[in-house]
């Protein structure tokens, strides 16, 4: 076995809540591609044009897809399914994806939610971890309560769940930020969750891709870890931003 430097590039994307995405990959990437965005910072961080993805290239740099929650609205399973069926089109990507707090279709009806998912071919990941060419992910729903919605608790609660993230994870995938990155409401209040915080400074991911807070799309850098808002909406629910393209730089054993 050598070790081989390569890159993998990620689409990081969250926040859609039941609207529809552009019904091709083609159509998604060049979303994100040929609309500028006032927030330069995140599509700065790429080298690789997302055109590669479309080419021949997009055999040596394989292309993965991260949703951040909040794939409906109010979280139907039709909702779900929709959704589902418009992701699943984007055939060149290896789609993983996560709960936000609109989708409670995953804690009503979690074995029929997971199964919708599974057979259009996209990943879901709970409080769980999967690896895709040597890049350890993590995908964790929860944020601290506001409301009544779903996957959301205490501090107390909240700290038992994000110190289950494993030591090693290159790429954390939550529904909201930690506390006190791009995490401020229009409010004026931070509404990131502290133990998230303590955890990501004490794991050091590469890359956190979070979304819950659409007032602070945009990306942040700090002790080696990008952060990244990628929610696709604003305050009133309109698609205003893009997806975000990132380059990761991976050594993979071949
Ligand atoms: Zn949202």
């Amino acid at each position: 076995m050598k070790d081989k430097e390569t890159e993998v590039l990620l689409l990081l994307l969250s926040d859609n809540h039941g609207q529809s995405l552009p019904p091709t990959l083609e159509e998604l990437i060049l979303m994100s591609h040929t609309h500028p965005t006032p927030l330069e910072g995140p599509q700065q961080l790429g080298t690789l044009t997302p055109t590669q993805l479309l080419t021949g290239a997009a055999s040596e740099t394989p292309g993965i897809l991260i949703h951040a929650g909040d794939l409906t609205r109010w979280g139907s399973r039709k909702n779900l399914r929709e959704f589902a069926e418009n992701l699943g089109k984007y055939k060149n990507l290896h789609k993983i994806v996560i709960a936000g707090n609109h989708d409670f279709c995953f804690q009503k009806h979690p074995e029929e939610s997971r199964r919708i998912l599974s057979d259009a071919g996209i990943i879901y990941l709970e409080d769980e971890a999967i690896e895709l060419y040597g890049i350890k992910f993590y995908g964790i729903p929860w944020t601290p309560q506001f409301g009544n919605w779903a996957f959301m608790g205490t501090e107390n609660f909240l700290a038992h769940r994000w110190w289950s993230v494993p030591i090693g994870t290159d790429v954390l995938i939550s529904h909201g930020p930690p506390r006190g990155i791009l995490d401020l409401t229009q409010d004026g209040d931070h509404a990131g969750s502290i133990s998230h915080r303590h955890v990501v400074r004490s794991i050091r991911p590469k890359l956190n891709v979070f979304g819950h807070i659409h007032e602070t799309y945009g990306h942040e850098r700090h002790f080696g870890t990008d952060y990244i808002n990628a929610c696709l909406v604003n305050f009133q629910y309109e698609m205003v931003n893009k997806p975000v393209i990132y380059n990761l730089e991976v050594t993979c054993k071949y």
